[in-house]
C-alpha cells in the first residue's frame, strides 16, 4: 500500500489501526490459482484473519472455519454453505446439530474417531445425508488420528449411513522453509492414500492439505520467490499418484503481506544514553511468527509527518532509536535501535506484513488499552472503516457483558 493511503488513513481514523488490503489479498488468490492450475483449489483458512472472510468468500475455492464464532462470521458475511469446510480440533454437538439443522457446511473434517460419532449423530438428527467429511490424519500431536483409526472408520463405514467420507486431510504446521518438508509429507500421504485404494475396496477422492509456506519476516531473511515455489510445489503435487481433487488449505501465505499496522510517535527521550520513542500501539497489537525480544527488524516503515521544529539531517545522523510502546511492561519493545534519524513525537511507523495471525493473535486485553481500529482499502472503494477502535475497560471489569444483558 502506498505511503500517502497509510497517511490518509492515520489522518482520517486515528492511530493506531490495522489496513487490509483486499485488492492485494484478491490478487494473491488469483496467482496461486493460475500456477497451480485447475486440480488445485484454493481454501482460506480464515483463522490467519477473520476481517478477510468475505473477500476469500468471493475470491477462494472457499474457507477454512475452526470454531462457532468464525462460523458466525462467516454467516454474517454470507459466505454460500458449499464453501465452508467446518473444521476444528474440539467439536461439540450443540453447535454442529446448530448449523447442520441451518444451512449445512459443505464439509467437515474429523478429528478423531469419537467425532466422526458426533457427525454422524448431528446429520441422522437433523436429517442430513451425504454430509461430506475429510478425515484428519495426526502429525504427531493433538490434531487429527493414527492412520490405523482411519483404516478403523474405513471398514466400519457403514456405521456412519449420513456421511461421505470424500478425503483425506493434512496439516502440519506453518512457516515451512523452502518444499522439502512439503515434499515428504505429499509423499508420505500419496503413499497412504494408494494403500487405502489398493487394501480397503475405498478411495479417498480428494485431499486437502495445508502446506504452511513460510513467509519471511525480517531484516536480513531470505526473500522467497513465490513464483518459483508455486512453480516447483505444481510439480511436486504433479508427480502424486493420487489424481483426485486437491484442496490447499492456506491462510498466512495469502494473507500476511496484505496488512499493514499504523502507530504514531507520542514520546520522545533519552534515557542513559538510548533513544526511547514511545508510540500510541505496542506488543500487544503486533505479532510476527519467530520474532523475540525484538531482536529481529520486522518489515517498516518511516513516515515523518511535516514538522518545521525538526533539526536538520546534520545534527540527527546516525541517530538510532529503541521503539516501545504503551504497556507498563519492560517487555513492550516493538524494535531495538532502529535507524530513525531525526525522529519526533507525531511521526508515523508502520509495520507491514502484519496480515495474518496478528489482528487477533495480539494480548488485547492487557493494560485495558483500546482495540485498533480496523480498515480495508481497495482501489476502487479507498479506505473503509469496518471496526472502529473499541475500549477493552468494559471487558476487563465485566460491564459490557452486563450491559449486554441488560444488568446495567
Ligand atoms: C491454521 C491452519 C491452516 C493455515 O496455516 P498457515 O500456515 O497459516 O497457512 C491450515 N490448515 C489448518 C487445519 C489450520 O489449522
Amino acid at each position: 500500500m502506498d505511503n500517502h493511503i497509510l497517511q490518509e488513513a492515520a489522518r482520517s481514523y486515528n492511530t493506531p489501526c490495522y489496513i487490509f488490503d483486499l485488492d492485494a489479498f484478491t490478487s494473491r488468490i488469483r496467482r496461486m490459482e493460475q500456477i497451480l492450475g485447475k486440480q488445485v483449489n484454493i481454501y482460506y483458512a480464515m483463522k490467519a484473519n477473520p476481517f478477510l472472510t468475505a473477500a476469500a468468500a468471493r475470491a477462494a475455492g472457499g474457507l477454512e472455519v475452526c470454531s462457532p464464532g468464525e462460523y458466525d462470521i462467516c454467516r454474517r458475511a454470507r459466505v454460500p454453505a458449499q464453501k465452508i469446510v467446518l473444521s476444528g480440533v474440539n467439536k461439540e454437538e450443540a453447535p454442529i446439530r446448530s448449523v447442520m439443522a441451518d444451512q449445512g457446511a459443505g464439509t467437515y473434517t474429523a478429528e478423531s474417531l469419537n467425532q466422526l460419532s458426533l457427525l454422524e449423530t448431528c446429520a441422522a438428527k437433523t436429517g442430513r445425508t451425504g454430509v461430506r467429511v475429510l478425515v484428519r490424519l495426526t502429525s504427531g500431536n493433538q490434531f487429527g488420528m493414527d492412520q490405523e483409526d482411519i483404516l478403523a472408520a474405513i471398514c466400519d463405514r457403514g456405521s456412519y449411513p449420513h456421511l461421505d467420507l470424500a478425503g483425506l486431510q493434512y496439516y502440519s504446521g506453518t512457516q515451512k522453509k523452502g518444499l522439502e518438508k512439503i515434499k515428504k509429507e505429499l509423499e508420505k500421504l500419496d503413499t497412504f492414500l494408494d494403500f487405502v485404494r489398493k487394501h480397503m475396496d475405498f478411495e479417498f477422492r480428494e485431499l486437502e492439505y495445508g502446506p504452511g509456506f513460510q513467509i519471511p519476516y525480517f531484516e536480513g531473511q531470505e526473500q522467497t520467490d513465490e513464483e518459483i515455489l508455486l512453480g516447483e510445489f505444481k510439480q511436486i503435487l504433479a508427480s502424486l499418484n493420487f489424481k483426485g481433487a486437491i484442496f490447499l488449505e492456506t491462510g498466512r501465505f495469502l494473507a500476511a503481506p496484505c496488512g499493514s499496522y499504523l502507530t504514531r510517535v507520542a514520546d520522545t527521550k533519552r534515557c542513559q544514553g538510548q533513544n526511547y520513542c514511545i508510540v500510541d500501539g505496542g506488543i500487544n497489537h503486533v505479532n510476527y511468527y519467530g520474532q523475540a525480544m525484538a531482536m529481529k527488524v520486522p518489515p517498516y516503515r518511516y513516515l515523518p509527518r511535516d514538522n518545521p521544529a525538526r533539526p536538520p539531517a546534520s545534527e540527527t545522523s546516525g541517530q538510532r532509536w529503541t521503539v516501545c510502546g504503551s504497556l507498563c511492561t519492560s517487555g513492550d519493545i516493538l524494535v531495538k535501535n532502529l535507524p530513525l534519524e531525526g525522529l519526533m513525537t507525531g511521526d508515523l511507523l508502520v509495520f507491514d506484513r502484519i496480515g495474518a495471525y496478528s489482528v487477533t493473535e495480539g494480548i488485547y486485553l492487557f493494560l485495558s488499552r483500546r482495540l485498533p481500529a480496523v480498515l480495508t482499502y481497495t482501489q476502487k472503494q479507498g479506505l473503509s472503516l469496518v471496526r472502529d477502535a473499541f475500549p477493552t475497560d468494559i471487558l476487563n471489569d465485566g460491564f459490557a457483558i452486563k450491559h449486554i444483558k441488560g444488568e446495567q
